[in-house]
């Protein structure tokens, strides 16, 4: 018999299906047996008879087996309905059960709320956690965003194009992680920070509109809101504006969250400077909602611009705050140009910040040669060390490269804004521990010694 999912069973009333799922909840009473029926698209609740040919295999089941089951979709008494439940309506007269695989306990209650469980028994066993409710519905919500996203950047004229992985340095501003290359003993990959430098080589290769769900990987402490590996929707865009990116961007948000059923406090998103935000929250990341909003569930954006360029360095230098491919604001290029008045440069950049959190940032690029050539000479770099870190881009932008601009949207930030939850883990699949252990299996692992010396390693043994 074909298989029915369990969410279109209301269709067959009167009729013998068969359905495959889990053993939600058993409850035996004796003489019957009660069970909960749990499928991708839902639950139901199935009993067997004590005449039931099935009520032998029935005693002998535990919770979270596997299954296969038969019967007859049966419309409850009236006095039993539960028009609150999915499927509350009706009821599953089991006649055969095949268990197609039994389980052992769980090692946890995966019936309700999981984030009280010990998070590296959580991450040992991820798979389960992911079968509670409030994990798939996070899974879920992250898909639905994902999708949405796509498709409106698909309706609006854009290319997905995946770029590498393994790849070269890209200043993000955080540390690398690096793969060392068998074919060239001593020598590294870095995983990329972004694809930053990818995507603005696709817009001289003439791409014009491009996206991509970007993994990004930075070495960096972990915190609430941050892992090593995060995925971005990343747009770069030719011939715009702030204002192109920032409009574009504006509305594929509201389009994605409001179709997703979440209202935004204020449209269009308030526009404050980097200055204003810092005087007015003390942070260039800031929360405008009222207790009410929060409760409603209300997304509060907002952009902020004007951010300084340059920021001093420990060491009495100058570096970049947010991008080094960054374009200055148009009326403090000449002070770019000339190398003068460095603290006051503003830069192109804008974020976008949603009740507290980061959710998104870009600028416009500089696409001449002598712009980010000016910019790397701001941070003290000499022409040898200028060619060594970004001699392609400079070569690039003599080869009739648009003016471009783009943005990345951090989208486990976004999806925490989404569904309310306040740890990335929550709606990352398979997170890391804090302590940087890969969830299910035990990476990082030593390597080795055959592995060592194909890659030309040597571990110091302090
Ligand atoms: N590359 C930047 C980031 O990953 C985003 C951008 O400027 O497009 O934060």
């Amino acid at each position: 018999m074909e298989r029915t999912l369990i969410g279109k069973l209301g269709e067959h009333v009167g009729e013998t299906v068969s359905i495959s799922g889990w053993v939600d909840v058993r409850r035996d009473q004796g003489k019957m047996v009660f069970f909960d029926f749990r499928d991708r698209s839902g639950k139901v609740q199935g009993v067997v008879l004590p005449a039931s040919p099935a009520i032998e295999t029935a005693k002998e089941i535990r919770n979270e087996y596997v299954a296969r089951v038969a019967g007859i979709v049966n419309k409850r008494p009236e006095k039993n309905v539960q028009a609150d439940r999915q499927n509350g309506d009706i009821e599953l007269e089991i006649q055969a059960i095949e268990v197609l695989n039994p389980s052992e306990a769980m090692p946890f209650d995966i019936s309700s709320d999981t984030s009280s469980i010990d998070e590296n028994v959580r991450a040992e066993y991820r798979y389960l956690d992911l079968r509670s409710k409030r994990m798939q519905d996070n899974m879920h919500v992250r898909s639905e965003f994902i999708r949405r996203c796509r498709e409106y950047l698909f309706a609006q004229d854009f290319t997905e194009i995946e770029t590498p992985i393994l790849t070269e340095s890209t200043p993000e501003g955080s540390r690398d992680f690096v793969v060392p290359s068998r074919l060239n003993p001593g020598k590294f990959y870095a995983l990329p920070q972004s694809p930053q430098q990818y995507k603005q080589l696709l817009m001289t290769a003439g791409f014009e509109r491009y996206f991509q769900i970007a993994r990004a990987v930075r070495d960096e402490d972990l915190r609430a809101d941050r892992g090593f590996e995060h995925t971005q929707v990343d747009i770069e865009m030719s011939f715009v504006t702030m204002e192109d990116v920032m409009a574009a961007v504006e509305d594929m948000i509201t389009t994605v969250v409001e179709a997703m059923g979440h209202t935004i406090k204020q449209k269009p998103f308030p526009r404050i400077s980097y200055k204003e935000a810092m005087e007015k929250y003390g942070a260039d990341k800031f929360d405008m909602r009222t207790e009410e909003d929060k409760e409603k569930g209300i997304l509060a954006y907002a952009w902020v611009v004007n951010f300084p360029f340059f920021e001093k360095t420990d060491e009495g230098g100058w570096t970049f705050t947010h991008n080094p491919f960054s374009m200055p604001i148009p009326e403090h290029l000449e002070w770019l140009m000339k190398g003068e008045h460095i603290d006051e440069i503003l830069t192109t950049q804008y974020d976008l910040v949603c009740n507290g959190f980061e959710s998104g940032g870009g600028s416009i690029r500089a696409h001449k040669p002598e712009i980010l050539e000016a910019v790397y000479k701001v941070m003290g770099f000499t022409g040898e060390e200028l060619e060594e870190r970004v001699g392609h881009m400079l070569r690039a932008f003599r080869l009739g490269t648009p003016p471009h601009g783009g943005i990345a949207l951090g989208v486990e930030r976004n999806i925490m804004n989404l569904t309310g939850e306040t740890y990335l883990r929550e709606v990352q699949a398979f997170p890391m521990t804090r302590g940087g252990k890969t969830a299910v299996m035990s990476a990082p692992k030593p390597l080795t010694d055959k592995q060592l010396k194909e890659l030309g390693l040597s571990i110091d043994k302090k």
